[in-house]
């Protein structure tokens, strides 16, 4: 990897802003010229124009993608021919490292280092990985009667739009393009209000890297009005959303309403992380229990926003766990040695302060953090914070929060921690920590979530199925399993006659 460093102060003065949409291979403005201010929570400052699309919009954008997946100029590819174009452009994704982390950073308020380190390249290796699996994928053949065939196939659905939200905008992307094009598909995309750039930029680059004018389309604009002319569009086959648990439910509405098109949902969480006394390394856990919580700022679907700690060690642990937090204090985005930056904008802010408020109003003891940072710069920053003495019927306990702060609970009994994790609407994942191996396989099993991580926190990878059980969601992303949300399965009968 290159190590020069940068001074990304300067990169940012100079650094290009292109707010247009991508639509049929080029960079258009919205058909009524309107666009919305892009605003960095870094400093609260304009850094350009966005295309605000609306209804017209996304009807040529559809238009152009179904265009494109009628005249087969992807969707008839050859899989090598779709391997090898999205191969180049995952390497063009990361020739492009330092660009994309600057806007990401810069649009976003999440520090240089870990756009650099982690965003840029999760992206590029989700659409290598669908690259590389997509011509080592067979169909099936059904046990039939001797007289007959029976193909089972999947293929591409057609038109796939994909609502994407503001916390990891490009791997959020990714996760839907990587699996959706390497099955052939046509999309368009609609990236969040809050983090437009990379989605446009990352659409450049695919054309270059030979991806056919029309198969990705990217139409920036607001939830109500872009997001939602896609989601009710009559000529869209499936929506990938991820995004809250209450445009969740309104996407199945609008599917409803429109082509009964599939709707595959990533949605919020408020994930349980156990700390059983048994537990041998409780220095490491208090590290992950902080540092996964802090991490992206809070603004993580898994974070691990109810830590759960049994009663007989709760005292010493919480201690461990608060004396993590300065490591954690706000910084400058751009900063190469910040590992926390800003929340993504203003409303974001006032929202997060505003549970900070009610966990202060309900009876739970701020140990903490609990304010605002960075105030002179006029950008958005919290403190982390972490609230002791929450039970799980607290509104800090019960809602997502998406900002830096930590509800602590205690419990007393294994069966006590696994009714409260599983006393939540949410579902996505789950922390066990135990050296009692029958214990952490009991409470794994026990837990209403997709992922549970035992004695570790921090683990991925694009191999593996992500997305939750209950209001956390449905299908999964990553891993050869993302396929089944944008493939049709087909069955062929043929009659074999006897000679
Ligand atoms: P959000 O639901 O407000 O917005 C997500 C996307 O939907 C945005 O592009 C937005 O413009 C669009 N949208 C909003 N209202 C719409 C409407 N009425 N019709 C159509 N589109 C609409 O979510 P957010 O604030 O951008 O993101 C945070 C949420 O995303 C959190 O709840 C978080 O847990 C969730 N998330 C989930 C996962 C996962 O994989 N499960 C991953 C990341 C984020």
């Amino acid at each position: 990897m290159d190590t020069k460093i940068l001074d990304w102060h300067s990169q940012a003065k100079t650094c290009k802003l292109d707010g247009r949409a991508f639509i049929d291979g080029r960079r258009l403005a919205a058909i009524d010229g309107k666009t919305f201010d892009c605003v960095s929570p870094i400093d609260a400052k304009i850094l350009t124009q966005v295309s605000r699309c609306q209804t017209a919009d996304v009807d040529l954008a559809v238009k152009v993608a179904r265009t494109a997946f009628n005249d087969g100029r992807w969707s008839r590819q050859s899989p090598a021919e779709r391997k090898r174009v999205l191969q180049k452009w995952a390497e063009k994704i990361l020739a492009a490292r330092e660009e994309l982390a600057l806007l990401e950073t810069l649009d976003m308020g999440k520090p240089i280092k870990w756009s650099l380190s982690v965003d840029v390249p999760a992206a590029a290796r989700c659409i290598q990985w669908y690259a590389e699996a997509l011509d080592k994928i067979y169909d099936e053949i059904a046990p039939t009667a001797h007289n007959a065939l029976a193909l089972i196939q999947r293929e591409a659905m057609g038109v796939v739009g994909c609502i994407v939200p503001w916390n990891y905008p490009m791997i959020m992307s990714a996760w839907k393009l990587g699996p959706a094009l390497a099955s052939g598909n046509s999309v368009v995309l609609k990236p969040s209000e809050k983090s437009p750039l990379t989605a446009m930029r990352l659409a450049e680059l695919g054309l270059e890297a030979g991806l056919p004018s029309g198969v990705l389309n990217v139409v920036p604009g607001f939830g109500q009005e872009a997001g939602e002319a896609l989601a009710l569009h009559m000529d869209v086959d499936a929506i990938g959303f991820t995004g809250s648990t209450r445009v969740g439910r309104k996407m199945l509405e609008y599917s409803g309403q429109s082509n009964l098109k599939r709707v595959f949902n990533e949605l919020g969480g408020k994930s349980a992380n156990i700390i059983f006394a048994d537990f041998e390394d409780l220095d490491r856990a208090a590290k992950t229990a902080a540092g996964s919580m802090f991490f992206n700022q809070g603004e993580s679907c898994n974070a691990p926003s109810r830590l759960l700690v049994q009663e007989e060690i709760a005292d010493a642990f919480i201690e461990k766990v608060a004396s993590q937090a300065p490591q954690h204090a706000p910084g400058d985005p751009l900063d190469v040695n910040t590992i926390m930056g800003a929340l993504v904008d203003e409303s974001q802010l006032r929202t997060v302060m505003s549970y900070i408020e009610a966990g202060n109003a309900q009876g739970a003891k701020c140990i903490v953090g609990g304010t605002q940072a960075r105030i002179e710069s006029g950008g958005f920053y919290v403190n982390p914070t972490i609230f002791d003495r929450v039970n799980n019927d607290m509104k800090i306990a019960r809602e997502e929060i998406f900002g830096p702060v930590l509800s602590v609970i205690r419990f007393k009994t294994e069966e006590q921690a696994i009714a409260m994790a599983n006393d939540s609407s949410y579902g996505l994942q789950a922390g066990v920590w135990s050296s009692n191996i029958n214990r952490a396989h009991r409470v794994a099993r026990a837990l209403k979530v997709g992922t549970v991580h035992v004695n570790q926190y921090d683990d991925d990878d694009i191999t593996v199925p992500f997305g939750g059980y209950k209001q956390s969601g449905n299908g999964r992303d990553k891993s050869l399993h993302a396929f089944e949300k944008y493939t049709e399965l087909k069955t062929t009968w043929l009659r074999i006659e006897a000679a």
